[in-house]
């Protein structure tokens, strides 16, 4: 687990206007992602910036590098992003992804030498998050999504199985499918209808639109260090391969995924779409607001030996609070805020980030830097906590009532669903994963 340092500081200010006491990207935070300059600047390089996220503003890693504002180790780290690529970067480990950030962290200062000069730089090195295009985080070489929230896997299996919610292997091993990387795309990317196998009472289906497209709240994982074929990564060392969370929208058509999951699961309902934060914050952000695995309630077996270890048990959550908010295209025409749908935690989920990655790993699998790990659709037991409309509207049997007057029990074409997650904790200055967002079926 890392270390509560200096970085964390809650006293640190920033010379970039409006970074301190910002909701999501203090100088606390530090998130990772990369951006293209806007067209029309003709020394825009082709390939996508390193960037941390400050504010409401965009710090070029490579300018800082050039200009000598980092330290020997910092800048090495980001020689070897643009050299090797970001992959080689992640595979560095928790060292470098720690020097780069204590650098980046004295360059944002407002109190240091290297702020002093940092600041002379001006539009070179930051520029408003506005005017700058950005882009997936990483290079997704694998998704696979996991199935976590036990508030979850339990209302939708009493839905489709009512005698038998909980499937008997789930306390035991952590469940998961392969996803689809190629078909990721950043925040603010609108997402089709996908056309599939539809299939009503005992008919036989038909093809056409989904008429139940859903949203799954989630974090992602961004795997840092990969491990070699056949090398399973111990649970001890689960968090070290980790490099930071994001937000991930795995859009899902309700109806399509209902006809043909079984029996090798998802498949078509799922790959069509999913939606990720361009921030990623890092585990050394996350240091302040680790906590206790979630609970498990007396008499639930104890994870197998190699799923245990006392400080992933201890440490091995996060402190994160999500919430979804929906907007429809009427909502938007008559001026309406975005309505919040639900609101929960992280906290209750039945495995860790350290064990899901170990598993995936424990058949000697070889995980790759870049790599996204889904946390599974995140529920809490209450109904205002639950994170998909499926559950939310329990089916579409309890559908919501939107500001406009609208009712919803799946989303329709020009709805706008927004995901917002953030950390606070006393004693710490707050930190967010920014937004994940996007519209459904436009055009
Ligand atoms: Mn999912």
């Amino acid at each position: 687990m890392r270390p509560i340092d200096a970085t964390h500081d809650p006293a640190l200010r920033s010379w970039v206007p409006g970074a301190d006491g910002h909701p999501d990207f203090p100088i606390q935070n530090l998130p990772f992602g990369r951006f293209r300059p806007p067209v029309g600047d003709d020394d825009a390089p082709e390939d996508p910036v390193p960037a941390v996220a400050i504010g409401n503003q965009v710090v070029d890693l490579v300018a800082a590098a050039d200009g000598g504002l980092l330290p020997g180790p910092a800048a090495d780290a980001v020689d070897v992003w643009m050299a090797e690529g970001m992959g080689a970067f992640l595979q560095l480990g928790r060292e470098a992804w720690g020097a780069l950030r204590a650098g980046v962290s004295e360059l944002l200062r407002v109190d240091t030498e290297e702020g002093a000069e940092a600041r002379e730089m001006g539009p070179e090195l930051v520029r408003p998050m506005a005017e700058v295009e950005l882009l997936l985080p990483a290079d997704v070489g694998d998704y696979t999504d996991f199935y976590a929230s036990i508030h979850h896997a339990t209302n939708v299996g009493s839905m489709f199985r009512p005698d038998n919610p909980l499937l008997p292997n789930y306390k035991w091993v952590p469940i998961g499918y392969h996803g689809r990387a190629s078909s990721l795309v950043p925040s603010g990317t609108p997402v089709h209808r996908p056309m599939g196998q539809l299939q009503q009472g005992d008919g036989p289906p038909e093809f056409g639109p989904t008429r139940q497209l859903d949203y799954e709240l989630e974090l992602g994982a961004v795997v840092g260090v990969g491990n070699p074929l056949g090398r399973p990564v111990p649970i001890e060392h689960a968090d070290d391969h980790l490099f930071g969370l994001v937000l991930l929208n795995d859009w899902s058509a309700r109806d399509i995924q209902r006809w043909e999951y079984q029996p090798l699961g998802p498949f078509l309902a799922k790959n069509f779409a999913s939606t990720i934060s361009p921030w990623i914050v890092t585990l050394e952000a996350l240091a302040p607001f680790r906590g206790p695995a979630g609970t498990r309630p007396p008499g639930d077996p104890e994870p197998l030996p190699y799923l245990d270890d006392a400080d992933d048990r201890r440490r091995g959550g996060f402190d994160v609070t999500l919430e979804v908010l929906i907007s429809s295209r009427t909502m938007q025409e008559r001026g309406f805020a975005p309505m919040r749908v639900s609101r929960g935690g992280f906290g209750g989920m039945y495995w860790t980030m350290g064990q899901l990655l170990t598993h995936h790993a424990s058949n000697g699998c070889n995980l790759r830097p870049g790599d996204l790990l889904g946390s599974g659709t995140i529920s809490g037991p209450e109904p205002e906590s639950r994170g998909c409309l499926l559950e939310r509207t329990w089916r579409g049997t309890e559908p919501l009532r939107l500001p406009s007057g609208e009712t919803r029990r799946f989303l329709e074409d020009g709805d706008e669903v927004v995901f917002r997650a953030w950390c606070e904790r006393p004693g710490h200055a707050r930190i967010g994963f920014g937004e994940c967002r996007g519209v459904v079926g436009v055009a």
